[in-house]
């Protein structure tokens, strides 16, 4: 697998000058770093988790996690997502780049897809965060990503929600907008905790004719 390093093209002048005037800083500790976006060593070690989850439905085939909802992980998320803090998501990028080898291989030619975010969100974040975060790891893994589901409702956040409300606000949301059959599909989001989300976006892709669902998440608090 090809890997590619972050931090090794010499900075340039200008961003020597920035960093001198504001020093970049580790997302989760605050100490100095080389560049925007990079963690600093220590908690790089620390945030080294990549782990399997335990898959609770019959249409997942494996969920891996990257990095444990802590630690800097979880400010990052909501600074990207609820402060639209768009530049945030380079620190995302690097731990992605900087555990490739530990996230498994998968199997040829399978799609990625993210987890879509409702119109109205798009319209006002201006983003999804997932295809923010991922798309350049894709690239280097060369797996397409194509927008298969839509979100045909906008649903409540589900972080205030019991399990039981989680699956209900959930279902039915989702809409399969291409052709999935025979396909494996890379289902990836930015945080798992119930996997009620995926979950669902998982049965819809079975329900049509999607082949075997693996999850990335960048972090998850299991
Ligand atoms: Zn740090």
């Amino acid at each position: 697998m090809k890997r590619v390093a972050a931090g090794k093209f010499p900075l340039s002048l200008i961003d020597s000058l920035l960093n001198l005037l504001f020093p970049p800083k580790c997302p989760a500790c605050k100490a100095i770093v080389e560049r925007q976006g990079d963690f600093c060593e220590k908690c790089l070690k620390k945030l080294s988790k990549v782990r399997f989850l335990k898959t609770m439905s019959p249409n997942v085939r494996q969920i891996v996690s990257v990095a444990p909802y802590t630690g800097g992980v979880r400010e990052l998320i909501a600074d990207i997502k609820f402060n639209k803090q768009k530049g945030k998501a380079s620190s995302a990028r690097n731990l992605l780049k900087e555990y490739d080898s530990a996230i498994p291989a998968y199997p040829r030619g399978i799609l990625a897809v993210y987890v879509p975010i409702s119109k109205e969100r798009l319209k006002e974040r201006g983003f999804n965060q997932v295809e923010l975060i991922f798309k350049d790891w894709l690239a280097v893994r060369d797996i397409e990503a194509l927008e298969v589901l839509i979100r045909k409702r906008d649903t409540k956040p589900q972080f205030n929600l019991s399990p039981k409300e989680r699956k209900a606000n959930i279902e039915g949301a989702f809409e399969v907008v291409k052709d999935v059959r025979d396909r494996d599909i890379l289902l990836l989001d930015d945080i798992f905790t119930t996997g009620a989300t995926v979950y669902e976006c998982a049965k819809t892709l079975k329900e049509h004719g999607a082949k075997d669902i693996f999850v990335l998440t960048l972090s998850s608090n299991k």
